[in-house]
């Protein structure tokens, strides 16, 4: 059976995604800080060349796709990512959905009523019409948990993209905070609101080595974003390693997903990518270094396309089987 994913540059078949990163941002931006003091960005066609350079670059590595889950609180603007895609073939599937820790922006926050709540007009009218007048269609939904935990409006964020979910069948991708287990949370209330976990991925699941939180999500069935390799802070690349080859060992490839998390530019921390504190944390670092370290480990080569191939496509062709 066929089934299409929707892209920047328009919908692919599945069977075209071949290896995808499945969560690399593009441009993560403080928008109106930028509009106000545009000097750090400068010239927006010289942004706009040097991510479609970073990305063919990618492309020449040996991914093909990747999931940009640039939600609104990180920036997001489809016109600009088409400027991109247009230059390159690597796709990038574009995300609907909504970041916070804590609440909503000021504008979400009264337009609420029992049955029509705005944050789901806006997530389903990305996926069934697209981003504005782009033509782009979203291919995913995003949300975020992080130490605060469900305060009252992540809450509100999550059960909106739960009932988008289940409206639309478009797949989920999240933001969590690993040491505090938000995971747990996540499917708590996914599951309240009926979405099948299976076609979850809980995001930065990578960023932990607690075997037992990580075997708890997994059992639920949501696949592992094993997907920040390069961040050191938490967990170093080896590992990140370890915990993967284990993970795969135990037979759970085909609930695992590899990415850096990075992005050609992010204005939440000084300089230009790779940073200086952050050296390993760009594009290339999986390509270049985390396989082979993978393949060392005893992971094999089956495995390696089961995380970057079988398992993306699963995911993300699955919204157009229906079943919802
Ligand atoms: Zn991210």
């Amino acid at each position: 059976m066929t089934s299409s994913v929707e892209t920047a540059t328009g919908p692919i078949d599945a069977s075209e995604l071949g290896r995808v990163l499945m969560h690399e941002h593009v441009f993560v931006i403080s928008t109106e800080i930028q509009q106000n003091y545009p000097q750090e960005w400068g010239d927006e066609q010289h942004r706009i060349d040097d991510a479609a350079a970073r990305l063919r670059e990618l492309k020449e590595s040996g991914i093909d796709t990747i999931l940009d889950p640039t939600a609104i609180g990180l920036g997001r603007y489809i016109p600009r990512i088409q400027k991109v895609a247009e230059q390159i073939d690597l796709k990038i599937v574009c995300a609907t959905g909504l970041y916070t820790f804590n609440e909503l922006p000021h504008y979400y926050r009264r337009r609420n009523t029992s049955d029509a709540d705005a944050l789901t007009s806006h997530f389903v009218q990305d996926i069934d019409q697209g981003f504005g007048n782009t033509g782009v269609k979203a291919g995913v939904i995003k949300c975020a948990t992080d130490k605060p935990g469900l305060t009252p409006d992540v809450e509100r964020v999550l059960r909106a993209c739960a009932q988008t979910h289940r409206e639309t069948g478009c797949p989920i991708t999240t933001h969590t905070d690993a040491e505090t287990e938000r995971g747990l949370d996540q499917q708590k209330i996914f599951l309240e609101e009926g979405v099948d976990l299976t076609r979850v991925v809980i995001g930065h699941c990578g960023d932990t080595n607690d075997l037992d939180y990580l075997q708890r999500l997994l059992d639920a069935g949501s696949i592992l974003g094993m997907d920040r390799f390069g961040i050191d802070g938490y967990l170093t690349t080896e590992q990140r390693v370890e915990v993967v080859a284990h993970l795969c060992e135990k037979g759970f490839a085909d609930q695992l997903v590899l990415s850096h998390d990075a992005s050609c530019y992010i204005d939440w921390i000084e300089g230009e990518v790779p940073l200086a504190p952050l050296p390993n944390w760009h594009y290339l670092h999986i390509s270049k270094d985390v396989i082979p370290a993978l393949l060392q480990a005893g992971v094999s080569d089956e495995q390696i396309d089961t995380m970057l191939v079988d398992t993306p496509k699963r995911f993300l062709g699955s919204q157009s089987l229906g079943g919802y």
